[in-house]
């Protein structure tokens, strides 16, 4: 056995199960929390990546980008810990109402903290996955780009790495969030980008951040899907929920396009993506995409080709309306 081999597989069964195991206990304490609101079996199955590539056999390193990404790696467990554990933290009987003031600040502290973009919608519980739960089903859905430069070389360790960062600063930043929010008398709880309680993209997309495209992520017009979204959950009545479709036009913009589908090497998307009963829609096989994903340090090839990556969303709108 090589000592890469060694190594990986000292990592999986010494640190990465048990820190799975405790992570599983964490979520499972939202659950348990009277009032939870649950995922049931109308609910999507989360892929568990970690889980999977735990069950994998084979030469492939045991996440994306390690060992360099294993610092960040710890930091989104750090903070999924944290995340559950400040609940305790959460006022009584907190605020429901927010004035248009506190929620000027609100935003103003989510850009000045390094999210770069913010958005507002209900999470229904077809959004939950089975065996998660969220405290409250309004959400503060939360962008954050990932570096283009990086992005480029996938899929490469550095773009795992860098991936492996976003998701840690992003995580911090949902915790900083829902902090700020408890100082201010209103109850919150943090969802970290990495596995999530939530499907983020149709929240994202609800909340008027993009809109999904054919490779499953959300194109955003400043970043394309070059992006990871969090969300922190409040029970804030009067957000200001979105209630249009600019991005719309990006769903038929993807039918003529095609180039992530063409692009994956193991052929993982669906000719037709499937639609389920609950509305939700799913693009890839995952028993496709996970075993490249876990051989070439998280893929990322779908992102890194698609053309909202490349080009200005602006450019591309006009192109496609000129048309
Ligand atoms: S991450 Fe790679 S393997 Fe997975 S769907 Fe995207 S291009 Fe295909
Ligand atoms: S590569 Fe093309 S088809 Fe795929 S998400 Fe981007 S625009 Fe849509």
């Amino acid at each position: 056995m090589t000592i890469k081999r060694r190594l990986s597989m000292f990592f999986k069964q010494k640190v990465l199960a048990p820190q799975l195991g405790r992570m599983y206990q964490w979520e499972k304490m939202v659950v348990d929390m009277p009032e939870s609101i649950c995922g049931d079996k109308n609910s999507p199955v989360r892929f568990e990546i970690p889980q999977e590539g735990l069950k994998m056999e084979g030469d492939h390193p045991p996440i994306p980008g390690f060992p360099a990404s294993l610092r960040q790696q710890i930091g989104s467990f750090i903070n999924i810990r944290k995340s559950v554990l400040e609940l305790a933290d959460n006022p009584v009987d907190g605020k429901t109402h927010i004035d248009n003031a506190t929620l000027d600040q609100l935003r103003q502290y989510a850009l000045s903290i390094g999210a770069d973009d913010i958005g507002f919608t209900p999470v229904p519980k077809e959004w939950v996955f089975q065996n998660t739960a969220i405290c409250f089903n309004q959400a503060i859905v939360l962008v954050m780009e990932m570096d283009k430069t990086r992005m480029e070389t996938a899929p490469s360790v550095d773009t795992a790495v860098m991936v492996h960062e976003t998701y840690n600063q992003l995580g911090q930043i949902a915790n900083q969030i829902a902090g700020w929010l408890r100082g201010r008398g209103f109850a919150a709880h943090a969802g970290h980008p990495l596995g999530g309680m939530t499907l983020y993209p149709p929240m994202a997309q609800a909340a008027g951040l993009g809109w999904r495209g054919a490779n499953g992520m959300v194109i955003t017009p400043r970043f394309g899907p070059r992006v990871r979204l969090a969300a922190v959950f409040t029970e804030i009545e009067n957000l200001p929920i979105y209630e249009g479709n600019e991005h719309g036009w990006v769903l038929d913009f993807c039918q003529s396009c095609r180039r992530c589908v063409r692009d994956c090497p193991p052929d993982a998307f669906y000719d037709e993506p499937i639609q389920h009963d609950n509305g939700l829609i799913t693009v890839l096989d995952n028993r496709k995409c996970f075993p490249y994903f876990m051989q070439y340090h998280g893929c990322s090839i779908c992102i890194k080709v698609c053309p909202f990556n490349q080009q200005s969303y602006e450019k591309i709108k006009a192109g496609y309306f000129d048309n």
